[in-house]
């Protein structure tokens, strides 16, 4: 039996999976602040997974998604800010605790991975994940394998710069497309305290709050463009939209599908890459991680046969480990 661990700012998700890959237990514990709290939350996890009626001899291996920067090739977690872990080997700290070996993986890129692995999608496919959470991030699989580029930063999308007057984001520039459609950056400029500011802010634009509309288009226009650039410079057959934001689901889905429709109506450039569709049904083409739909091999140089959708590469996804709706905090970054 293997447990995977998704170590959040706030809370961490723990889940042991089955030789059959299915989930054989769950549990979700607030995590601890800094390098020690760290460690003792995933010890702490994997703990209580014993103690849900699987029994903890069997488990074989620990797997670690975390936000921060993990060093190619090791188990060694720097900058993972909201942590407050500055520089940690998760894996020396916590294998002589568990005594099974444990990997470890920044979060995205191991949703990107858990992404790829749902879809079963068609051999020599190019996928890109894109997490809409309280920050953005991409990873992207060429040929069945994560490309982390050069030096491990290719998907790192939410901090280009869309708009030079946009709002003003945590990295320093304006416009970034965190700034625009991260939920943290959202949740602040809405100011609203509530439960779910993001899906308060859709209501209140679904009822015409000016601001509430405002901060919806920046929304859809933040998604939107990093679809745009992951399509336009990776290459990518597909993008899978994950992380908390798609609980907004059908909402989320129109408003960048129509975004990239326009856009496309303005370019004949993005007009002839497909960008997007010609036709548009409801959400065939966009449904989440559960898709298993084969659209073939594309030939070279085409973009794959739509399987129904207005946008055959654009899919959503549910988080590998489907957590209830994100709460915002506008304070704490996920990433
Ligand atoms: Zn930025």
């Amino acid at each position: 039996m293997r447990v995977g661990l998704d170590v959040g700012g706030t809370k961490t998700d723990a889940v042991a999976i089955g030789a059959d890959g299915q989930i054989a237990a769950r549990l979700r514990l607030a995590t601890e602040w800094g390098p020690g709290g760290v460690v003792r939350t995933v010890v702490e996890a994997v703990r209580r997974l014993g103690l849900q009626g699987v029994d903890p001899a069997t488990f074989e291996s620990v797997g670690v998604g975390m936000p921060g920067q993990v060093l190619p090739g090791s188990t060694h977690v720097v900058h993972a800010v909201n942590l407050g872990v500055t520089d940690l080997d998760l894996a020396a700290a916590v294998e002589p605790l568990l005594g099974i070996p444990v990997a470890v993986e920044n979060d995205v890129k191991a949703a990107t991975r858990g992404a790829h692995a749902l879809r079963h999608g068609p051999r020599g496919e190019t996928m890109a994940y894109l997490n809409l959470g309280t920050g953005i991030a991409a990873g992207i699989v060429r040929d069945g394998r994560l490309w982390r580029g050069g030096h491990g930063t290719a998907g790192e999308v939410g901090h280009i710069s869309v708009d030079p007057h946009g709002p003003l984001c945590r990295c320093g520039q304006r416009g970034c497309i965190e700034a625009l459609a991260g939920g943290a950056s959202i949740a602040r400029r809405w100011g609203h305290p509530g439960r779910i500011p993001v899906r308060d802010m859709m209501d209140a634009a679904d009822a015409g709050d000016p601001t509430a509309r405002a901060l919806r288009a920046d929304l859809m226009a933040g998604v939107a463009a990093a679809v745009r650039i992951l399509v336009l410079t990776a290459d990518v057959d597909v993008v899978v939209l994950g992380g908390g934001l798609t609980a907004l689901a059908q909402r989320l889905r129109d408003g960048v599908a129509a975004e990239l429709d326009a856009s496309a109506e303005a370019s004949e450039f993005l007009r002839s890459l497909r960008l997007a569709g010609a036709h548009r049904t409801a959400a065939g083409g966009l449904r989440g991680s559960g898709d298993r739909r084969r659209t073939g091999r594309r030939r070279p140089g085409s973009r794959p046969e739509s399987t129904g959708g207005c946008h055959p590469w654009l899919k959503s996804s549910s988080s590998p480990i489907e957590p209830p709706p994100v709460r915002w905090s506008p304070t704490r970054s996920h990433r």
